[in-house]
């Protein structure tokens, strides 16, 4: 098999060959054809999170080491099998869940493999989707795509299930709600095409980027406001036409947080889901009397995949843009998203696809 690998952090992705993994007990081999390539990727190759105060967390505090093919949206089909897996078959298109739990503790045995503490998951711990070849441990990890365009399900495996994650963590909430997005990169067009597939219509889209803010107004956004704007809050409470219930920030930095936070009416709730970083100041006091609720969002459980392929499979899910690009162009890939340049998501596809 092959990887494009992150040898060193702030240093181009290396071509490399290895031999191809053989699956035993449950595990199976899965061969790669879409893997998009999501913001944590860039931050991992980056090495480190800003945690705000001046403090940074590297990757290798969390024990990540080097070199690690990258990519956690991972699609592609089952190529081996070990002697125990069963319920797939070899030719199998199947999305991956990619957020690996050690599948003993009491999250992994809930469900939440994504809430563990020992993680294994693929693109970040283990090598992921920009190799070749990926080995799941369990069938259960695949989920079917079905018909729906393999460079958009791919997505599903951090994009999708972590919007719709965020999503349920603001409900419940009337249909004419607002719901202000901040960020319309590839999360926050993911995030209105669920919020519309949920029956949700009043969405306010918040992006410094003209580019972006026009992709929001065509997927669907009632309003976008200019995240540049000095007076961002009031700017979102004006586009909303008043304070807001949900706020989920997929950017999560200081600025943004703040004017998200502030926006926010009585019983409001705020999900932070970016890992642009910083630090936010609250007022305790305040937090009582507005009755607020903020909420981290850690990606989303193995159920929300297979909710996010149902509503892709039924056709409720619009598909947010995805631009392929040969796997071979990967380091280019990375590039273009420090750059800012991706509306949607970039997806690299195997050279046979
Ligand atoms: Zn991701
Ligand atoms: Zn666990």
């Amino acid at each position: 098999m092959e990887a494009w690998v992150v040898e060193r952090n702030n240093e181009p992705l290396v071509h490399i060959e290895k031999p191809t993994p053989q699956p035993t007990g449950t595990e199976v081999l899965i061969e790669v054809t879409h893997a998009g390539v999501c913001h944590s990727d860039l931050h991992f190759w980056e090495g480190s999170y800003d945690l705000g105060g001046g403090r940074k967390m590297l990757l290798t505090d969390r024990g990540v080491k080097l070199p690690r093919a990258i990519g956690h949206e991972i699609l592609g089909r089952v190529a081996a099998l070990g002697p125990d897996a069963t319920g797939v078959r070899v030719g199998d298109r199947r999305i991956v869940y990619p957020w690996l739990g050690c599948g003993d503790c009491r999250q992994c045995r809930a469900g939440q493999d994504n809430l563990c503490l020992n993680q294994r998951s693929l693109g970040v711990m283990q090598d992921g989707g920009f190799g070749s070849h990926v080995v799941v441990p369990h069938p259960r990890y695949l989920v079917d795509p079905g018909d729906v365009d393999p460079a958009v399900a791919a997505t599903f495996g951090c994009s999708g299930i972590t919007v719709l994650s965020a999503i349920r963590k603001v409900m419940p909430l009337e249909p004419d709600d607002v719901v202000v997005l901040v960020g319309a990169g590839g999360l926050g067009l993911a995030a209105m095409a669920m919020l519309q597939a949920l029956g949700h219509r009043a969405i306010v889209s918040v992006d410094i980027s003209a580019d972006k803010r026009q992709a929001a107004l065509d997927a669907g956004a009632t309003a976008v406001v200019d995240g540049t704007r000095p007076d961002l809050t009031a700017a979102i409470i004006e586009a909303a036409g008043g304070p807001v219930y949900a706020a989920i920030d997929f950017v999560n930095g200081s600025a943004t947080a703040r004017a998200a936070l502030d926006a926010l009416t009585k019983g409001g709730r705020m999900v932070q889901v970016g890992v642009f970083g910083g630090e936010l100041t609250l007022s305790l006091v305040g937090l009582i009397f507005r009755a607020t609720t903020i909420m981290g969002n850690n990606t989303g459980s193995l159920a929300d995949l297979e909710d996010v392929a149902r509503l892709a499979r039924e056709g409720k899910l619009a598909p947010i843009p995805v631009t392929r690009l040969p796997k071979r162009e990967a380091n280019a890939a990375l590039m273009r998203l420090r750059d800012g340049k991706v509306t949607g998501r970039l997806v690299l596809t195997a050279e046979a696809v």
